[in-house]
């Protein structure tokens, strides 16, 4: 059988004993057995979130977290401030106008990230904003986006401040609470180490009271019927129950490891990344400034098809790394270094990358990548 390494930025690699849990035969979700689940997965998700905020969990991928939040926070015609700065950033976009709102797009160049005057100047030029929308690790362009300083600027006015956290949540800093961070979206196929299915979404009072205000049509993902019973706790429809049992260990993880740990792996990682890409000669294309250590985006020099270095990495030698999306498209790859890995899944995919950059005729010294992330893993 062919190795399948996933350095991808979603899904991500399921450690064992996660797929054990994923294995369980299936219980019903009215029950005191499952109601007990849901409880220890709803405590552990603070503890990741760093909240003391309500937490729902939804049936659906991230973008119904994101969904679920613009439907409840809006209503047709309301004021929003949104970030163009890649390809997430633009869903927030789209989904405010899919709800008849009315976003001002602050558009930064791809590979940079929004500053807080930014938001702060959005927000003078639209003092009737309601909801300012943002994203933790922009993952088409490996950028990390400052939550704290724009929390300090959106808190001090009526609107609220969103955050997809889908692809950073649990492998970046993102204090929920203390960065004034109202509602924060994540999923089960990121962070968690999970397979796709569930998506959380936080909610702050000052959110919640908007949430209940909202005017919007929604009904599966109508926040206001999983509030009613979130303390019980229960959900309003059948949940994902085979992977919210197995959330349960996924949290337990974080809870033993303690985030601050977590985090320095994955900053290990991707420091190991980083210094392989420029072993080999290539440069990052995420500016320095903004650097995000959930993945690496890589430039790949002109004359070599980025498109082409992703597929013979997944078709030949099972390692799969993302490509470029967008403008992006064959010109950079993008490693994640998110997940149930380690420093050997990394070399193993440093050398993979090696392997068939030298196929595509692209000149360096074998190794050169593999022996730099070394250096960073043997500090
Ligand atoms: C993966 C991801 C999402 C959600 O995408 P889905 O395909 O709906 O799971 C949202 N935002 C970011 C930044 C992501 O990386």
């Amino acid at each position: 059988m062919k190795r399948n390494l996933l350095l991808t930025p979603g899904p991500t690699q399921i450690p064992p004993e996660l797929c054990a849990a994923l294995g369980k035969p299936i219980i019903h979700h009215r029950t005191p057995q499952f109601q007990q689940a849901l409880k220890d997965a709803i405590t552990g998700l603070k503890y990741v979130y760093q909240t003391t905020n309500d937490i729902y969990i939804l049936a659906g991928s991230g973008t119904a977290g994101m969904e679920a939040a613009v439907c409840n926070l809006l209503s047709a015609g309301d004021k929003a401030i949104t970030v163009e700065a890649g390809k997430f950033g633009e869903r927030w976009t789209e989904l405010c106008k899919a709800y008849g709102a009315d976003p001002q797009v602050i558009e930064v160049e791809w590979g940079k990230a929004v500053q807080a005057e930014q938001i702060k100047d959005a927000l003078k030029k639209q003092p009737e904003t309601k909801a300012v929308f943002i994203t933790l690790n922009e993952t088409s362009t490996a950028v990390l986006t400052d939550v704290k300083a724009i929390g300090a600027v959106v808190r001090e006015t009526n609107a609220v401040l969103v955050v997809d956290a889908v692809s950073g949540l649990g492998v970046v800093d993102l204090q929920t609470d203390n960065w004034h961070a109202d509602v924060v979206v994540a999923a089960s196929h990121k962070g968690f180490m999970l397979p796709p299915g569930v998506a959380f979404v936080s909610a702050s009072p000052k959110a919640i009271k908007q949430i209940n205000a909202s005017t919007s049509p929604r009904y599966y993902f109508d926040l206001r019927k999983a509030k009613k019973v979130v303390d019980k706790p229960d959900t309003p429809f059948t949940p994902a129950i085979g992977i919210i049992v197995a959330l349960v260990d996924s949290v337990k993880f974080f809870q033993e490891k303690g985030l601050e740990n977590i985090f320095h792996h994955y900053a290990r990682l991707a420091e190991g990344v980083r210094a392989a890409a420029r072993g080999l000669g290539l440069s990052i294309f995420t500016d320095e400034s903004c650097l995000s250590n959930v993945l690496t985006a890589i430039n790949i020099p002109g004359e070599i098809d980025g498109t082409k270095i992703v597929k013979l990495m997944r078709d030949t030698y099972g390692i799969s790394v993302a490509g470029g999306q967008a403008q992006l498209k064959g010109k950079i790859i993008r490693i994640a270094h998110m997940g149930a890995l380690d420093e050997f899944d990394l070399l193993t995919g440093i050398c993979c990358l090696e392997k068939v950059l030298k196929v595509s005729g692209y000149s360096f010294k074998l190794g050169a990548g593999v022996s730099a992330a070394q250096e960073i893993y043997n500090k």
